[in-house]
C-alpha cells in the first residue's frame, strides 16, 4: 500500500536504524504502543485502533510522534512557540532551548518585537544595541548547524510587529535571497495599522525598551514595501494578531503574539501543539455506482483522532519544564486533514467551484463538532484541562483540550500516505520534489488522473508527453472542458479560490490554517496587495503567497522547467 516514495521517506528519516532495520509496519505498532500507554483500561483496544488508523494511513500524526513515540527521551510535538525577552541572557537561552528542539524535529516560532531596536542604548556595556535582525541571524545559524545532526530540516517562524522601529529592515530582510534561510517571516499585522493603510495615514514606530515614538511613516509606504518584498521572495507573510487573540480561548494567561513555523497554531510563549491529519481519501464509500463521503466512517476516524492526539500530551517526553508545565496545563491538539483536493477528484467535483467551497465549509463544520465531541467525552472520562474554567469555552463544554483543530501543511505525512497536500490543489498532475532528501529527486504523478483519462479512453503518448512537460492538460484540445475543471492544478486554480477554500476551513478551525496561495510567476504586486488585503478583511489568521520560480531552490517543480 505504501508507494516508493512513501518507502523512500520512511527509510531515510523515520524508521529506526536498529540491525534488522524497523519495517513501517513496525513503526506503525511502535508508536500505537507507546502511545496507548496513556490509556488506564482497554489498553490493548486503543493500541489496536491507533495501529489501525494509521497503517490504513487514515490519520498520521505530526513527523516527530512517528520518528520518536517509544524511543528514550522521544520527544513528539511538531509546533513550540519560545519567548524572546530583550536580554542577553533571555536570547540565549531561547536558542539553546530551539536547538533542543529542532534537533527532535520539532519547530519554533517566535515574535522578536520585545528586543529593542538596533543602535539602542545597553547599559550595561555602555554600547548599543544590534536589534532583532541580528540576532534571527544567530538563530539562523545555529538552525543550520542542528540540522545536520538532527532528525531533519528545523524551521522557524520569525514575526516583527509592525509597530516596531526595525520593521523596514525586517521588511527586506529576506531579500537578498540568501539570508534567513530557515526562517519564514511574519509581520504580526493589527487592525489599527490596516484602517492607516486605508485612510493613507502616518504609522507610528515605538521603541519597546523606552515606549516611546522613535519615528513615524506613512503606514501605505510599509505595506507597499512588504507586499513588494512578498512578490519577489514569498516573505513576508502576514500575522493577523487582532484576529488570533480575539479567537484565543485562554485570554487570562496573556496575548498570543506568534504561530509555529507554517502558521497553523497561534501559541502562547512556552506552549507545544501536537498535530495529526486525517486523510479524507479514506471517508469515501460507493453505493450503486456513485461516491459518498462516509461520515460515520469520518466520525469514528475523528474519536480515535483526538483520543491518540490526547495522549500524545500524556506521554511525550518534555525537553524543556515550562513547556510541559504549560503544554500540558492547556493540552492543545489540532486534529487536520490531508487529501482535500483528491476527495473532490474522486467525487466529480471541481476545486474551483462554490460547490468545493461549501463542501469545505460542511466538512470542517462536521470535523469541529465531533473533534470537540470526542474532547468532551475524553474531559468527562479523564478530567477537563487544568485552566478550563479560565477559558472562554462554555460551561456546557467541559473540554479536554483548550483547542482541538489545525490545518497543517502535512508537508512530509501526505507524502506516506500518498495524498495530496492539506487542502491544497494539486500542484501539478505531474511534478518534481526536489531536496525534501538529501540529493534526491522525487517524482509524483497524479494516480486519479491516470485512471480516470484510462476510464475515459483519453490515455495516449500525447496525453502523457503534455503533462510530463506542463504538469497540466489545459493546453489538450482533446480533452474535455469538464475533465480540464476537474484537474485544475493550483497555479491555474484563481487565488480568490484558494482564499475562498482557507476561508471556509478557518471558519471551523479553533486554531489556524496553513496554506500557500500558489501564484503564476507572471502575477503583479498589486495582486499580492489585494491578497493580503482581502485575507484581513475575510478574518483570516495570517496569509502566505508564493509566486511560481521566485526563490532560486523551489521544493515542487515542474518537470519541463529545467
Ligand atoms: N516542521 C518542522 N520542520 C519541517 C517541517 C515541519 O519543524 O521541516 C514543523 C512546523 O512547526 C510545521 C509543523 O511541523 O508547522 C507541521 O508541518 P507539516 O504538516 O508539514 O509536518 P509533517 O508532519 O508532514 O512532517
Amino acid at each position: 500500500m505504501l508507494t516508493d516514495n512513501a518507502l523512500q521517506i520512511l527509510n531515510d528519516r523515520y524508521l529506526l536504524n536498529r540491525n534488522p532495520k524497523e519495517t513501517p509496519d513496525e513503526l506503525f505498532r511502535r508508536v500505537a504502543k507507546y502511545v496507548a500507554n496513556a490509556e488506564e483500561t482497554n489498553k490493548d483496544i486503543w493500541e489496536q485502533k491507533f495501529y489501525e488508523i494509521m497503517s490504513n494511513l487514515a490519520f498520521l500524526p505530526n513527523s516527530p510522534t512517528l520518528m520518536n513515540a517509544g524511543l528514550e527521551n522521544g520527544q513528539l510535538s511538531a509546533c513550540f512557540v519560545l519567548p524572546v525577552e530583550d536580554s542577553l541572557e533571555a536570547i540565549f537561552t531561547t536558542l539553546k532551548n530551539a536547538a533542543l528542539i529542532h534537533q527532535s524535529g520539532g519547530g519554533t516560532g517566535y515574535n522578536f518585537s520585545k528586543l529593542r531596536p538596533k543602535d539602542d542604548l545597553v547599559s550595561s556595556s555602555g554600547g548599543t544595541s544590534s536589534g532583532p535582525i541580528a540576532f534571527m541571524k544567530i538563530y539562523d545559524s545555529a538552525t543550520e548547524y542542528v540540522k545536520q545532526g538532527g532528525k531533519r530540516r528545523g524551521a522557524n517562524m520569525g514575526i516583527l510587529n509592525i509597530s516596531h522601529p526595525d520593521i523596514e529592515e525586517f521588511i527586506v530582510s529576506k531579500s537578498d535571497g540568501t539570508s534567513l534561510q530557515n526562517f519564514n517571516i511574519s509581520i504580526g499585522i493589527t487592525d489599527s495599522f490596516m484602517k492607516a493603510v486605508s485612510k493613507d495615514k502616518d504609522w507610528k514606530l515605538v521603541n519597546p525598551r523606552t515606549q516611546k515614538i522613535q519615528k513615524v511613516v506613512r503606514a501605505s509606504k510599509l505595506w507597499n514595501s512588504i507586499t513588494r518584498e512578498a512578490w519577489k521572495t514569498g516573505d513576508p507573510g502576514l500575522i493577523f494578531l487582532d484576529t488570533i487573540n480575539k479567537n484565543n480561548p485562554i485570554p487570562e494567561q496573556g496575548r498570543i503574539g506568534s504561530t509555529n513555523p507554517c502558521g497553523e497554531v497561534p501559541l502562547l510563549d512556552y506552549e507545544s501543539c501536537n498535530l495529526g491529519s486525517l486523510n479524507l481519501t479514506k471517508i469515501v464509500k460507493q453505493e450503486e455506482g456513485k461516491v459518498y463521503i462516509d461520515w460515520a466512517k469520518l466520525d469514528t476516524h475523528i474519536n480515535v483522532a483526538i483520543r491518540f492526539l490526547d495522549n500524545v500530551i500524556s506521554v511525550n517526553h518534555y525537553l524543556i519544564p515550562e513547556v510541559e508545565r504549560i503544554s500540558k496545563a492547556n493540552r492543545k491538539i489540532g486534529l487536520g486533514v490531508m487529501g482535500w483536493a483528491e476527495l473532490l477528484i474522486i467525487l466529480g467535483i471541481p476545486y474551483a467551484s462554490q460547490e468545493a467551497v461549501e463542501l469545505g465549509e460542511k466538512l470542517m463544520g462536521f470535523i469541529k463538532t465531533k473533534s470537540y465531541d470526542a474532547s468532551i467525552t475524553l474531559g468527562k472520562e479523564r478530567g477537563t484541562f487544568l485552566t478550563w474554567k479560565e477559558s472562554l469555552h462554555e460551561p456546557a463544554e467541559p473540554l479536554r483540550n483548550a483547542t482541538c483543530n489545525s490545518i497543517a501543511p502535512t508537508g512530509s505525512i501526505s507524502v506516506i500516505a500518498n495524498t495530496s497536500y492539506s487542502i491544497e490543489p494539486l500542484y501539478a498532475l505531474h511534478y518534481k520534489r526536489v531536496g525534501i532528501l538529501e540529493n534526491k529527486t522525487q517524482i509524483e504523478v497524479n494516480i486519479f488522473f491516470i485512471e480516470k483519462m484510462k476510464q475515459l479512453g483519453l490515455w495516449n503518448k500525447q496525453v502523457e508527453i503534455e503533462v510530463m512537460h506542463t504538469g497540466s492538460i489545459k493546453g489538450l484540445k482533446s480533452i474535455p472542458k469538464e475533465i480540464k475543471k476537474l484537474f485544475e492544478t493550483s497555479m491555474e486554480i484563481s487565488w480568490e479560490y484558494h482564499l475562498l477554500h482557507q476561508q471556509a476551513f478557518q471558519k471551523y478551525t479553533d486554531n489556524a490554517v496553513s496554506k500557500t496561495i500558489n501564484l503564476p510567476e507572471t502575477t503583479m504586486v498589486k495582486d499580492v496587495a489585494d491578497i493580503y488585503w482581502a485575507a484581513w478583511e475575510r478574518q483570516l489568521k495570517g496569509i502566505t503567497i508564493y509566486r511560481n520560480n521566485s526563490r532560486a531552490h523551489q521544493i515542487l517543480q515542474h518537470c519541463g522547467l529545467n
